[in-house]
């Protein structure tokens, strides 16, 4: 099997993409490796910081490594949170004062449509690779469901009637932003041409 490198510690996406890869690939976490420093994500867009953080790790341990970076981009409201998702409400990665900050933000607001969007960066052989997989749909009034992680219990996948957060993980992987740039990537795997 094809050893990565997936360039996080976060153990949701971790489970996520380890589900999704099982059969094709050997990924192991920062953890896995021995990696216990925090990479600043310093960037401006999406593709910035996951570049950033490919290129942290490939320079250390001259692994094929890959890492991801999402955010939530709300129509109206030019497209924030952003590459900012995680610390939008300031704490970094505190979803519930995350998904308050948003609900009040479009408060009486008619137009709730919204999109994830990830981008990851592979770097292998000594290149890099970008591919980005985006899901879209709109932001509830409430929260709805328990399960998942981050904005999922106010998402609202296009073409359904449940929250991410009402989705079990098998259903998400489907038509997740995340699973669609995965996709890409392992197509990219696949084909060999790197
Ligand atoms: P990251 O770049 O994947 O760490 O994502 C940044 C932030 O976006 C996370 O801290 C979450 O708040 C949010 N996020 C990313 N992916 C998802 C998802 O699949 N569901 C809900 N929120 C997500």
């Amino acid at each position: 099997m094809h050893k990565l490198i997936f360039a996080t510690n976060n153990p949701h996406k971790l489970k996520e993409i380890k589900q999704i890869l099982k059969d094709e690939f050997d990924i192991s976490s920062l953890r896995e490796i021995g990696f216990g420093e925090d990479i600043p994500e310093t960037g401006t867009t999406l593709d910035q910081n996951a570049s950033l953080k490919s290129k942290v790790i490939h320079d250390k341990f001259n692994l094929d490594v890959f890492a991801d970076d999402t955010g939530l981009e709300v129509e109206v409201l030019d497209n924030d949170p952003g590459v900012y998702s995680a610390r939008y409400a300031g704490e970094d990665g505190n979803s519930e004062a995350n998904i308050k900050k948003l609900l009040l933000k479009l408060e009486g607001q008619k137009n709730r449509k919204a999109r994830f969007r990830t981008v990851i960066s592979l770097i292998i052989n000594n290149k890099e690779y970008l591919f980005e997989g985006v899901a879209n749909g709109s932001i509830s009034r409430k929260k709805h469901g328990d399960s998942g992680f981050g904005y999922d219990p106010v998402f609202f996948p296009e073409g359904y009637h449940k929250s991410f957060a009402q989705m079990t993980p098998e259903e998400k992987n489907k038509i997740s932003h995340r699973a669609k740039a995965m996709a890409k990537l392992v197509q990219f795997l696949k084909k060999g041409t790197y």
